[in-house]
């Protein structure tokens, strides 16, 4: 019996556990940190053996095949003894391609994901189709080809599960755009960080198609080294297209075989030029996939967006506090900056990535008037924009930060957080950071 060892035991790795489960292979998951109750009761009820807290080589070197989950690195020990061994590794999304036959919408790019993703789910949902959502979000992929199976699946793709893709082929492929992020699991080098996103189009035939941002540069350079056979349908907000999507005297145009369908950008309930790129790569899947212009009109008008995205989260005094806590890359604060109104007291910080912080000093200069600082370590931040703002405060929780903005803010002002930044110093996640701004926020 085939050997399938599961490297990893979150979301995706239980799910691709499962999956393997019910495919009658020999199964073994193996954690090197501690795994959570929810899914240890999961393997117990479906009999798969797995370990936590360590890593034993005899139960895993002697695999046939690995599935490692996203969130472990190249370099982790364990990997780099299966690589020695020539032991196939691969993603959660790979192992559960091979055992389904449903339309595949795959999206990926380095930011917006989660949004678009969620957005044409939302709208093929709506259209009445039996649809599932994968990927990065919600309940595993591999889980629900387990357990459940429909007919389309909608599949937010990070670079890290796309590393691990080989066989897979997705049946529309959005690229969203790409901007440096995660460089540190790339060696440092954009071009493998590129290689990794275009992995989205691997196997693609000419019935496919690939949606892509033509005004992203990154993309486009790519695009003109490599071949596709994919149909190509690109959106725009800076010119105009036969086929694909672009703006228009204030007017989303989405043209595809022969036909337009277009609507005013004012009445998309997602704000800000990023969502007018969301919106218009989810309305050339929804063409694609067949659904009537009045149903694309009707979801891309009450999509309410994702939580931690640019989230509203209360006016006081004439202030208005944004959660954009998912902003964890200086691209995303860009476009989180672009949207709002000025002034604008700005709350960076954080673990940084490697962050060049040079393409937000412009807007940063024209629209924030303070920042407050939300992490750790700070020196960085102060370096870079201390000649561009009026004061720099220095917080070290969600609670002392809020009440930092209220005090400084006037009426007119909207308190931003976008930290360009990942939240582990201080926060579990960006979900726990942009929780206890919020409710820092309710309890002022
Ligand atoms: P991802 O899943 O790729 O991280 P999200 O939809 O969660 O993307 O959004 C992450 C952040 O990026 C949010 O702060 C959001 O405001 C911003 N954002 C969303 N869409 C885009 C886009 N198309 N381009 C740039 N930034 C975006």
């Amino acid at each position: 019996m085939k050997r399938i060892v599961i490297l990893g035991g979150g979301e995706s790795g239980v799910g691709a556990a499962v999956l393997a489960k019910v495919k009658q292979f020999d199964v073994f998951l193996s954690d090197s940190g501690a795994l959570k109750e929810s899914y240890k009761e999961t393997l117990l009820q479906y009999g798969i053996p797995f370990e936590e807290g360590h890593h034993s080589e005899e139960l895993i070197l002697n695999a046939d095949e690995v599935v490692k989950s996203p969130g472990i690195p190249e370099t982790a020990p364990m990997v780099v003894a299966l690589r020695e061994r020539g032991i196939n590794i691969i993603s959660e999304i790979e192992f559960a391609g091979r055992y389904d036959t449903a339309k595949k919408i795959c999206i990926t790019g380095s930011n917006g994901k989660t949004t678009t993703t969620s957005l044409i789910y939302y709208l093929l949902k709506n259209a009445g189709l039996d649809v599932g959502l994968g990927g990065n979000i919600g309940k595993s992929y591999a889980m629900q080809v387990a357990l459940e199976k429909h007919d389309i699946y909608v599949l937010e793709i990070s670079s890290f599960q796309l590393d691990g893709m080989y066989d897979f082929k997705a049946d529309i492929a959005v690229l969203l755009n790409i901007t440096p992020d995660h460089l540190d699991r790339y060696d440092h080098k954009m071009q493998n960080y590129i290689n990794a996103k275009f992995r989205i189009t691997r196997n693609m035939s000419k019935d496919d198609c690939f949606i892509f941002c033509s005004d992203d540069a990154i993309t486009m350079g790519e695009l003109d080294k490599i071949v596709l056979q994919a149909k190509k349908l690109p959106f725009t907000q800076e010119g105009k297209v036969e086929e694909g999507a672009y703006t228009e005297n204030g007017n989303m145009v989405v043209a595809y075989e022969g036909k337009k369908f277009q609507m005013p950008i004012d009445e998309i309930n997602i704000k800000g030029r990023h969502n007018v790129y969301n919106s218009m790569a989810a309305a050339i899947a929804g063409k694609v996939m067949h659904i009537t212009d009045h149903s694309i009109r009707n979801s891309l008008m009450s999509f309410q967006g994702v939580e931690h995205r640019m989230e509203k989260v209360l006016s006081i005094g004439g202030v208005l506090y944004i959660n954009d806590s998912k902003a964890t890359n200086v691209n995303s604060t860009w476009y989180a900056l672009e949207s709002v109104h000025a002034p604008i007291i700005l709350i960076l910080g954080g673990k940084d990535k490697g962050n060049d912080y040079e393409p937000i000093y412009d807007l940063v200069r024209e629209k924030v008037r303070a920042i407050v600082c939300l992490g750790v370590d700070n020196k960085k931040i102060h370096e870079c924009f201390e000649d561009k703002v009026e004061a720099i405060y220095d917080t070290l929780s969600a609670e002392e930060c809020v009440r930092q903005c209220a005090e400084i803010a006037e009426p007119g002002d909207t308190v931003l957080l976008s930290p360009c930044c990942a939240s582990f110093d201080l926060f579990k996640n960006y979900e726990d950071r942009g929780r206890q701004f919020k409710e820092a926020v309710r309890r002022l």
